[in-house]
């Protein structure tokens, strides 16, 4: 009886095991569809400073599938990873973002908005990547004082010294460059000197905890020592409430970004954001 029992449990496991694996098989065919179909987007999330102004957007890509509706990037950013999708997917997301850039600088009544684009380790790790990001600068126009690139700890794990060459290269060229999810990894401060960054970002986690627990405090505000201990400018993810904001403003962070302010959303609805108001 016992034995059965464990041979069915087995026997499940496996199947579901299966299941899991076909379904990441097709979401990968699907995802490479995707891209041909043009069924991606970019939505834009606005950063603001101390004073509520807004500095810029981080773009955010999403998929608009056929079949199941919007799909999350934490959802298929890892299986475009995994497949290597993500490469052509991260030129598609850089292309985007450089023409918006471009139409905003045409039109005079818009605010002269920094552009941040997230950057995935495989992305960053291909031999060409300033290659890359310099023909999409080229093919648009777009000015590279206005683009900010977001990596995480993991861009550079393999090669550091390879890492820091891009960085430079494209530093030279006027591209800025965030650490995304700042503290989840395991850099320290004499790894993160030697990289030249421009901003730092605290991972939402940290946000989240820092009125919940005096360790929570503790933690963002050593982060954000950290930062400008290392002259970066701090920027604080996922701020979702008026206590949190107040809380680090009071800590010495720069720039903000969170539910509190606004969603991630599509390019029309920020421009009626930005617009200033009762024009008529
Ligand atoms: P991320 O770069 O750290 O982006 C911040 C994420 O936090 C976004 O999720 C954003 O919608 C969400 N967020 C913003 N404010 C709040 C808040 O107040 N509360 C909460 N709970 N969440 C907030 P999203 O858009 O689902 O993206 C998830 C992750 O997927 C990103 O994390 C980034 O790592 C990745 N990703 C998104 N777009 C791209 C892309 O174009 N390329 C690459 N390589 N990765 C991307
Ligand atoms: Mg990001
Ligand atoms: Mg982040
Ligand atoms: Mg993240």
């Amino acid at each position: 009886q016992a034995k059965l029992a464990g041979r069915d449990t087995i026997r499940f496991h496996d199947d579901a095991i299966q299941s899991v694996m076909e379904a990441r098989n097709e979401t990968k065919r699907d995802l490479r569809l995707a891209l041909q179909r043009g069924e991606f987007r970019l939505v834009y999330q606005l950063q603001y400073d101390a004073g509520r102004r807004p500095l810029g957007a981080e773009a955010l890509v999403r998929w608009q599938h056929p079949s199941r509706g919007l799909v999350s990037p934490a959802e298929f950013i890892p299986l475009a990873e995994e497949s290597g999708l993500i490469v052509p997917l991260g030129d598609w997301v850089l292309e985007q973002a450089c023409r918006q850039l471009v139409a905003w600088k045409q039109q005079p009544a818009s605010p002269p908005l920094a552009l941040a684009v997230n950057v995935s380790a495989r992305q960053f790790k291909e031999p060409d990547f300033v290659e890359r990001i310099e023909r999409v600068l080229d093919a648009t126009g777009a000015d590279p004082h206005r683009l900010k690139l977001e990596l995480t700890e993991s861009s550079l794990i393999d090669d550091f010294e390879a890492g820091i060459d891009k960085m430079q290269r494209l530093k030279a060229l006027g591209i800025s460059f965030a650490m995304d999810d700042f503290g989840t990894g395991y850099s320290s401060l004499q790894y993160l000197r030697r990289l030249p960054l421009d901003q730092i970002k605290i991972d939402q986690s940290f946000v989240n905890d820092m009125l919940a627990s005096s360790d929570g405090l503790v933690i963002v505000r050593t982060i954000i020592a950290m930062g400008l201990a290392l002259q970066l400018e701090v920027v604080a993810e996922g701020v979702e409430t008026e206590a949190q904001l107040k809380s680090l403003i009071a800590e010495g962070c720069h720039a903000f970004q969170g539910y509190y302010f606004c969603r991630p959303m599509p390019v029309d609805q920020l421009q009626a954001l930005l617009a200033p108001a009762a024009v008529n």
